[in-house]
């Protein structure tokens, strides 16, 4: 079997590409018994795909990948989702498929890869890439044994990261010579110290999050040793580029709205108990919470200055964060300095890579499966040319 293209990975990015390159011969080969699973999963099956604001400097773990994203951008993206006949929505600059479906992106991505061409192979994994005369030897296997080999061309490594329920797949590059960094995870709940968030488990609050420098505003749910929801996992994402560490302090400001002195004031004014007045803003348990940290009980008069400074300054301390299994999207990858602005390998001519097998990671919002959709863009701009 012959191609001008052997794409391995049938994910975000391997789709993506596959669906762009209607004028070559194209395989996917895909060790999961159907392409996109984890597509399926994401924005909680809503498919967060992209984001429409502009970048900041953290969006990203390094600024190679801002400038890729700079380069072909969200309008871009969505210009070709058009095209292959997608709508959709965005709620807070986040963008979502119009049926709020990943299903809906995901079926997209299959019609425009097999409209395109590709030949798609599931149940194969992919367990060596070996460069031979004009190209690649792709060698797969699949569940009862049976092995193919796959010669193309060019090679894309589409293989994702092991953050959920994906794969590390790394070691079919590392063996052409290229180094990585070791996965680990980012956009993960966090781990704190149990006292803080002793009762909490299940209470969701909007609320922004202060870890050193920078301030996440979102939502967090309390978990029984922890914090996740959307502000907690970008802080993960901080620990993952190592400025966070074990035992560094985190603070919640349950009412970033609202300065201290004002709410200082209201406290101090009011004629009302503590729980009175923390029940008019908060969870029952969260305002227990807040009253135990300012030392009083729901049933005396505030302290205000006490009650203020725990409402908006609630300490937990960073204890870690969970594992891959509960991880969006891994640290960690291939390095961009060993891919041309081609993302094409400066080691090995012909061997690609895009997405998440890359060392690139930004923070929820559609930031990952931009960083997916553009950097298969890119390749597929370099295949065509
Ligand atoms: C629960 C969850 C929710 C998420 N929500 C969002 C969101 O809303 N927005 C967002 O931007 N990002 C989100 N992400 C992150 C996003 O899904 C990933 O960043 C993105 O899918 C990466 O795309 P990829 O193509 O690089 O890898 P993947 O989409 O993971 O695809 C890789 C594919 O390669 C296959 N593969 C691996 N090894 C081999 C091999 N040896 N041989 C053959 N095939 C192989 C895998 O089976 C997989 O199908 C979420 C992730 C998770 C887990």
């Amino acid at each position: 079997m012959r191609y001008d293209v052997a794409i391995i990975g049938g994910g975000a990015a391997g789709l993506y590409l596959a669906s762009r390159l209607s004028s070559l011969g194209v395989a996917v080969i895909e060790s999961g018994a159907r392409v996109g699973r984890k597509l399926l999963a994401t924005g909680n099956g809503r498919c967060n795909l992209t984001f429409l604001r502009p970048l900041r400097n953290d969006d990203y773990n390094c600024r190679e990948a801002a400038v890729f994203v700079g380069r072909i951008s969200p309008d871009d993206t969505l210009a070709h989702f058009s095209a292959l006949g997608l709508r959709t929505r965005t709620e807070e600059d986040r963008v979502y498929p119009y049926s709020l479906t990943a299903a809906s992106v995901l079926d997209c991505l299959r019609r425009g890869a097999a409209r395109a061409g590709a030949d798609i192979f599931t149940g194969a994994r992919v367990i060596a890439v070996r460069k031979e005369s004009g190209g690649f030897a792709v060698d797969s296997l699949s569940a009862d044994g049976t092995a193919k080999t796959v010669s193309a061309a060019s090679v894309v490594l589409a293989t994702g990261s092991d953050a959920g329920f994906g794969e590390d797949s790394l070691s079919l590059y590392t063996a052409l010579g290229h180094t990585r960094r070791q996965f680990s995870p980012s956009l993960v709940p966090l781990l704190t110290d149990k006292e803080s968030v002793k009762g909490l488990s299940g209470v969701r609050v909007r609320c922004a999050l202060r870890a050193g420098d920078a301030v996440e505003e979102g939502e967090i749910l309390f978990r029984d040793n922890g914090l996740s929801g959307i502000a907690a996992m970008n802080v993960s994402a901080l620990y993952a580029r190592g400025k966070l560490g074990r035992g560094d302090a985190l603070f919640i400001d349950f009412v970033p709205e609202i300065p201290r002195e004002i709410l200082e004031e209201e406290f101090a004014a009011s004629n009302l108990t503590v729980g009175e007045l923390l029940g008019g803003y908060f969870h029952t348990r969260v305002a227990e919470r807040i009253a135990a940290r300012a030392g009083q009980t729901l049933s005396d008069v505030p302290d205000g200055k006490a009650l203020a400074a725990a409402v908006k300054s609630y300490a937990l301390t960073l204890e870690g964060v969970r594992g891959k299994d509960a991880a969006q999207v891994m640290s960690g990858g291939l390095p961009l300095s060993e891919f041309d602005d081609d993302l094409m390998s400066v080691l090995c001519a012909g061997a690609y890579a895009v997405g998440e097998a890359l060392d690139v990671d930004g923070v929820c919002g559609g930031f990952n499966l931009q960083w997916a959709w553009t950097s298969a863009e890119v390749v597929a701009r370099a295949l065509l040319r």
